[in-house]
């Protein structure tokens, strides 16, 4: 009915941050991987993999809400009591009705998948290639709920946290650049929009699927050592070490005055760029 395969993965990887899909004969990474049911969907660009947790003790079963509308639910990891897939949902409901034995639906074959995004359904098998997918433009867009549905109206303006409706649409000087709603359900697609692209925000910093970038910067923003971001010497942020060729204070009695400054970027051992400032 669903096409894909039923797997065991390996629930460990499959909840760590980032998750990773493999399957629980080959995972390298726990000697003891606990078997999570998941089915598993894999065209050329695409891959679904969804997890089909053990049936909730529930006279009825049904879709959760945050799932069917576009949200990604943050209870992903087991405590939702509802099903996050049609997939999940069906094999309830026959387990419900039949009895029926997982084992039974579980296919012979497969391969590991890797680092997956949840967000985009893409799956990369490194490390550094899952960090190129989270800086990607495409990533960017799924996460801003941009591409996720099909929208009816203008894209929300940018930065947005409150929307509001213009006055007098029929008149109104700015047009299609208004940053206003022009009618009661745009702004109600503005608001579903902005609320998406909160939650997916918040799923994304809890799941470790932000760009490298904008995990520096929520490190630095909640880390509460006074360090600065450069600095003569050591390393202030793991793994990455800034080098500058010359004092980063400069005392001068006359103004303006102008001085070069060159920075050296060593990462993990490999310098990833020079810059001249
Ligand atoms: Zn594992
Ligand atoms: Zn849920
Ligand atoms: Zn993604
Ligand atoms: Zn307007």
């Amino acid at each position: 009915m669903f096409g894909g395969r039923f797997q065991h993965v390996c629930e460990q990887c499959f909840h760590q941050s980032p998750r990773k899909v493999s399957l629980t004969d080959l995972c390298q990474s726990h000697p003891r991987p606990v078997p999570l049911l998941a089915h598993i969907i894999t065209d050329s660009t695409r891959k679904q993999c969804h997890a089909i947790r053990p049936m909730p003790y529930a006279p009825h079963v049904r879709m959760c809400a945050h799932s069917s509308r576009g949200f990604l639910c943050r209870e992903e990891n087991g405590h939702c009591p509802n099903a996050h897939s049609e997939v999940e949902l069906a094999v309830w409901k026959v387990e419900q009705k039949y009895g029926l034995t997982r084992s039974a639906i579980q296919d012979d074959t497969g391969e590991n998948i890797g680092f997956y995004c949840r967000l985009c359904l893409v799956s990369a098998s490194t490390q550094e290639s899952f960090e190129a997918h989270c800086s990607s433009l495409e990533h960017g867009r799924i996460l801003a709920a941009d591409s996720l549905q099909v929208w009816n109206h203008r894209d929300p303006p940018d930065r947005m946290k409150r929307c509001f409706i213009c006055e007098n649409p029929s008149q109104c000087i700015y047009g299609e650049g208004c940053e206003k709603a022009h009618s009661q359900e745009e702004l109600q697609e503005w608001i579903l929009r902005v609320k998406i692209s909160r939650r997916n925000k918040q799923v994304v910093e809890e799941e470790s699927l932000q760009s490298y970038r904008d995990r520096l910067m929520q490190e630095y923003q909640h880390s509460s050592s006074d360090n600065p971001v450069l600095s003569e010497e050591g390393e202030v942020i793991e793994g990455i070490k800034v080098i500058c060729d010359s004092p980063l204070e400069i005392k001068s009695e006359q103004k303006p005055v102008k001085k070069d400054w060159n920075f050296t970027v060593h990462s993990k051992g490999l310098t990833i760029c020079s810059e001249e400032l």
